[in-house]
C-alpha cells in the first residue's frame, strides 16, 4: 500500500519506518506539527527529521509553517470548552489537528491511507489518538492504517542511537516544555509508565 506516514519527529519514525517497510509498504514522511515551540526548537525538529529522512532514503515533505498563535488560541480554547468532558483537551486537538492535516494531504496527493509516528510513543494518550485517526478516516474517507508501534519502542530508541539523531526533551508545546519541570507530572508519568510496561509485557 502506499502510505503517507505522519512524522511527528526524527526519531520517533525510526521503528515505525522500519516496521512498515517490513510489511511492504511504499512510504512517504510527512512533517505538519504546529505544536512546536518555540522555533529554534521547531527548526531543530524539522531538520531532525530530515537528517533520518535522507539517512534512510524516505521521500518527505515538510509543512514550515510555524503557528504558535494558532496552535496557542485552539489549545486554550479546548481546555477551556473540554475540562471537564476529557483527558488533556488540548492534547486531542493537538492530535486531531495534525491527523486531520495529514488525511486530507494523502486523500489529495494519491495515498491508500495514512497514519503516524505518534502511535510509537508511550507518552501519547495512545487510546485518545486512535479514536481521533478512526473519526478522521471515516469523515474524510480515507483508511487509516493502525498499528501499536509501542511494542517496538525500544528498538526505535536504539536505531536512533545508531543514527545519531537529536533526541527532544519535552512533547513539543510550549506546556509539555513546563510540565517537563513539575514533579508531580514526573510522579505521575513514572507510575503510568510502570504500568504500560507490565500491558505490553502482558
Ligand atoms: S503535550 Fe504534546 S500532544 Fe499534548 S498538546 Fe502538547 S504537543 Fe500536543
Amino acid at each position: 500500500m502506499k502510505v503517507l506516514l505522519h512524522m511527528c519527529c526524527g526519531p520517533c519514525s525510526c521503528y515505525p519506518v522500519k516496521q512498515l517497510r517490513a510489511e511492504g509498504h511504499e512510504l512517504s514522511g510527512y512533517f505538519f506539527n504546529p505544536n512546536i515551540h518555540p522555533y529554534k526548537e521547531f527548526k531543530r525538529r524539522f531538520d531532525t527529521a530530515i537528517e533520518f529522512a535522507e539517512k534512510v532514503d524516505l521521500p518527505i515533505q515538510i509543512d514550515r509553517n510555524y503557528q504558535l498563535r494558532d496552535f496557542l488560541w485552539r489549545a486554550l480554547s479546548a481546555e477551556k470548552r473540554e475540562e471537564t468532558l476529557t483527558e488533556k483537551p488540548r492534547c486531542r486537538m493537538c492530535y486531531a489537528w495534525r491527523l486531520h492535516q495529514t488525511a486530507v494531504y494523502a486523500k489529495e496527493n494519491g495515498f491508500d491511507a495514512f497514519t503516524s509516528t505518534l502511535f510509537v510513543s508511550p507518552y501519547q494518550l495512545h487510546d485518545v489518538m486512535k479514536d481521533v485517526a478512526e473519526k478522521i478516516s471515516r469523515a474524510e474517507n480515507i483508511p487509516f492504517l493502525y498499528e501499536d508501534f509501542r511494542l517496538g519502542w525500544n528498538e526505535g530508541v536504539e536505531i536512533c542511537e545508531n543514527l545519531n539523531l537529536y533526541r527532544q526533551p519535552y512533547c513539543g508545546c510550549i506546556f509539555s516544555e513546563e510540565e517537563r519541570y513539575s514533579n508531580r507530572w514526573k510522579k505521575e508519568h513514572k507510575k503510568k509508565m510502570k504500568k504500560l510496561r507490565e500491558e505490553l509485557q502482558g
